[in-house]
């Protein structure tokens, strides 16, 4: 069975994307076979993977008007262990259309379901929204990594998320959890990062990883390449760090197997 974790906060250009795209990468080349599903209307992971529309057959979209199923809309990435299914949202149906089908809550988590058992890990690039399509990728999810950008963090978004979690947990999935907390754009010795970071940990110091990923603009500029940071410049520090991500929340979740049994 999969492992399926949402990257999600109710706030724009923090890093998820970034986040989503590096990690399904980092954990591809950790041989963990993994599946990045888009989930963000505006399709940001297909860019940085180096999807153009013309590569794109089926997509979420399809999946969501019950065309297509959700195998049907993988795409094989450059990355052997690595696949990817594009939002493509905008593609086939006004946005207010699609919002429509997100009502039900279930859709993405049965059409999981029907590949659970080819993927070990499924990471979902959510967009900085609590409804529509972000619930319907948490009651799908296992678990949700929170990326917050260091120095310019917002607590009143970091509360806002832990409070929709509880009331999920409560009325739609009440066996997720919190995966952790990465801080990224990390600056080491910044004030404002010191600052943030010590705020942060009042009140969310236990979900805190300890891993960083550090402010680099090479995270940005492989972008451009169409290319995760591991497949353009694997011994920069940039995708060291995304390496290192994947490598802690392998051993948390192996950690956390040995406690179930
Ligand atoms: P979100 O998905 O939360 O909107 P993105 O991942 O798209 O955020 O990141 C927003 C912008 O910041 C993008 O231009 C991205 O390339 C850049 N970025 C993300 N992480 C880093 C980082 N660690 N260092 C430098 N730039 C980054
Ligand atoms: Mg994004």
């Amino acid at each position: 069975m999969s492992k399926v974790i949402s990257v999600c906060i109710p706030k724009g250009g923090v890093g998820k994307t970034t986040t989503a795209v590096n990690l399904a990468a980092s954990l591809a080349v950790a041989e963990k076979k993994t599946l990045l599903i888009d989930v963000d209307p505006y399709g940001a992971s297909a860019i940085a993977l180096g999807f153009t529309s013309d590569k794109i057959n089926a997509s979420l979209a399809e999946v969501f008007a019950f065309t297509h199923s959700l195998k049907s809309a993988i795409h094989q990435t450059d990355l052997e262990y690595l696949d990817f299914v594009p939002s493509n949202i905008y593609s086939i149906s006004t946005h207010d259309k699609f919002l429509k089908f997100t009502e039900n809550r279930l859709i993405l988590k049965n059409a999981i379901k029907e590949i659970e058992n080819y993927y070990e890990y499924v990471i979902i690039d959510c967009p900085p929204l609590l409804k529509g399509i972000s619930t319907n990728a948490l009651v799908a999810s296992d678990s949700i990594l929170i990326p917050i950008k260091s120095g310019h963090f917002s607590l009143e978004a970091v509360d806002r998320l832990f409070n929709y979690f509880d009331w999920l947990k409560e009325i739609a999935n009440p066996d997720l959890s919190i995966e952790g907390i990465i801080l990224t754009m990390y600056e080491k010795d910044s004030k404002v990062t010191k600052i943030s970071e010590r705020e942060l940990k009042i009140k969310y110091s236990k979900y805190l990883l300890n891993t960083f990923i550090p402010n680099t603009n090479l995270l940005n500029e492989s972008t451009f390449y169409g290319k995760p940071l591991c497949l353009y410049k694997i011994d920069s520090e940039g995708a060291v760090a995304y390496l290192n991500l994947a490598n802690e929340i392998l051993q948390n979740n192996k950690k956390n197997k040995t406690e179930l049994i």
